[in-house]
């Protein structure tokens, strides 16, 4: 991959830099999972293979757990979906989301190598699983997961050791992406993608990444005329990558990071999160100098005295008509869009006249 590259982050271990500059909304690289699953509470409500929500799907008839939009969507899962229906019919019952993962991924690599394509920039062994800073209790839970596991793994695929599955658990533990449903509006899944792995935290990152549901397609297809009404269906329904789509300008060598943490909650809150779920301590400019605490806690009660409804009221109103607009340039995929109206949303009066004269 031309655009990215390996390097050593100073005090953060392996990141990713930029080999050449970049500009906002630029994709960086985009990438399929190496595996993924619907979680266990919408096992029928969301394609095991596209992770769109959809109100009619058929359902595998061997295991009759796993559901589709369709045929197409079906026979598009189906290596991935193979062993895993053979194991739940022999196992009497799907196991939980956390496992039918790790077994994903384990099948995949079995199959295809610790690189399951050229663009892959780490292999699985090679990431960071944080066992040994885990709590007691997240332990214990490990141990029972991993018990499960190897009761589910079936006795005529490749057998594994304790290790490289507990490996495996702590992977997806501190690496796992949550995967959202076509709209963008529900967490459906959760699933790995090793080049994603790789790119750092900061509190207030250069790059965001995008769930693609494959939604450009349509008009894409409109603009090359193409009009086999199969070969839309096929690449409308393909499996979900991620973007990585950079923020702002990138200059070449520089880091690439994400926010692993919502932004909105104040410093010590972010830093909790951190800790708990990613195992370090952030030390980013935001956190250093608590930027833009004050104006996170500025709707807060002071003494006893509540801020005056109007000006909460201005605030809220403002905040929803914002969202909506963000929302609506999302789903249309212009992302050039979402990121003025994030910037302009946070400027102040005198900033957005300028930025008015900028945009047009
Ligand atoms: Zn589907
Ligand atoms: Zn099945
Ligand atoms: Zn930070």
């Amino acid at each position: 991959m031309e655009t990215v590259a390996i390097f050593d982050s100073p005090g953060k271990g392996r990141g990713l830099k930029a080999c050449k500059e970049l500009w906002a909304g630029d994709v960086v690289f985009s990438e399929p999972s190496l595996a993924a699953v619907v979680f266990d509470s919408l096992a029928d409500r969301i394609c095991h293979s596209c992770f769109r929500s959809q109100p009619k799907l058929q359902r595998c008839g061997q295991c009759k757990f796993a559901h589709y939009c369709d045929r197409t969507c079906q026979r598009a899962g189906w290596a991935e979906h193979k062993d895993e229906c053979g194991a739940m019919k022999v196992y009497g019952k799907a196991p939980n989301e956390s496992i039918r993962l790790a077994a994903r991924m384990v099948w995949r690599l079995d199959k295809e190598g610790s690189l399951v394509s050229d663009t892959q920039l780490t292999t699985v062994e090679e990431l960071e699983n944080h066992i040994s800073d885990m709590p007691e209790d997240d332990l214990k839970e490990l141990k029972v997961d991993i018990h499960n596991f190897l009761d589910y793994w079936p006795r005529n695929s490749k057998q594994h050791t304790v290790d490289d599955i507990s490996h495996i658990f702590g992977v997806v533990n501190c690496n796992g992406f949550t995967v959202s449903d076509q709209k963008g509006l529900q967490a459906v899944g959760v699933g790995l993608f090793p080049n994603l792995c790789l790119v750092n935290h900061d509190c207030w990152p250069n790059c965001t990444v995008v769930l693609n549901h494959g939604k450009y397609v349509p008009h894409l297809i409109s603009g090359f005329h193409v009009s086999l009404q199969s070969a839309v269906n096929t690449m409308f329904h393909s499996q979900p990558r991620i973007e990585l789509r950079a923020l702002a300008k990138i200059t070449e060598g520089e880091e690439l990071t994400v926010a692993y943490v919502d932004y909105l909650n104040v410093s010590e809150v972010r830093q909790k999160l951190l800790k708990a779920q990613y195992f370090f301590d952030c030390t980013c400019e935001h956190c250093k100098n608590r930027t833009k605490d004050d104006l996170k806690m500025a709707g807060r009660e002071v003494e006893g005295v509540k801020v005056p409804e109007e000006e909460s009221k201005e605030a809220s109103d403002y905040c929803f008509e914002m969202m909506e607009k963000i929302n609506k340039s999302r789903l249309s995929g212009d992302y050039h869009e979402v990121l003025f109206e994030v910037h302009y949303s946070t400027m102040t009066q005198a900033d957005k006249s300028i930025g008015q004269t900028f945009r047009t």
